[in-house]
């Protein structure tokens, strides 16, 4: 879906279907660099993780495994409750490996704080963070994030996998929902 197909509902593009595949270029070329020749398990947290894993892994030049977990923390409003709870669960053993988890969106980030201390007591070998977007102004724990896309403004977002109420997940490119659609 294009942001002309749903522009009422709108109120801005933060980036562009051009500019996310640049930068998720940009952070698997890190990630390579970084891992270099070790093993790592990307861990998508679904279902808003879904667009930036299928291009990010596609855009790894090494052999990443990958698996999943979904998670509530919303309910189908648009505040995070803190209240988390797993809803599917990896199919993975994490006992001594390296874990990369890949995240739509950090808002308040008490969903992936609560995730980070989760996948570590499984006896990672580290685990770390990857994450499309994050909301400084929304932060109400310090997390230590290894990779970000871009840091947003405190308003809803849409698009690439982030949605309302299941809607908006497949427009193509990172948009501000109108308060006018959920309130
Ligand atoms: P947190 O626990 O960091 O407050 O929220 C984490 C989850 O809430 C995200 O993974 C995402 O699913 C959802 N979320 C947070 N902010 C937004 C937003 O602006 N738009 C959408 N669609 N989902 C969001
Ligand atoms: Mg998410
Ligand atoms: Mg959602």
């Amino acid at each position: 879906m294009k942001p002309e197909h749903a522009q009422g509902d709108l109120t801005e593009v933060l980036h562009t279907k051009e500019e996310i595949d640049q930068r998720v270029a940009e952070l698997a070329a890190q990630i390579d660099a970084d891992y270099g020749d070790s093993d790592v398990l990307l861990v998508g947290v679904l279902k808003g993780a879904v667009m930036i894993m299928a291009d990010l892994s596609r855009a790894l030049a090494g052999q990443y495994p990958m698996d999943w977990m979904a998670v509530s923390s919303y309910g189908s409003g648009t505040k995070s409750s803190g209240v988390v709870r797993i809803l599917k669960d990896l199919d993975t053993d994490l006992t001594d490996r390296h874990v990369l988890i890949v995240e739509d969106v950090i808002d308040s980030g008490l969903t992936l704080s609560w995730l980070l201390a989760n996948l570590k007591s499984r006896g990672a070998a580290s685990v770390e963070i990857c994450t499309l977007l994050r909301k400084p102004e929304a932060a109400k724990v310090e997390i230590d994030v290894r990779y970000v896309g871009w840091d947003i403004p405190n308003e809803f977002v849409v698009g690439y996998g982030l949605d309302w109420n299941e809607k908006y997940r497949n427009l193509e490119c990172i948009a501000v929902l109108s308060p006018d659609v959920y309130s």
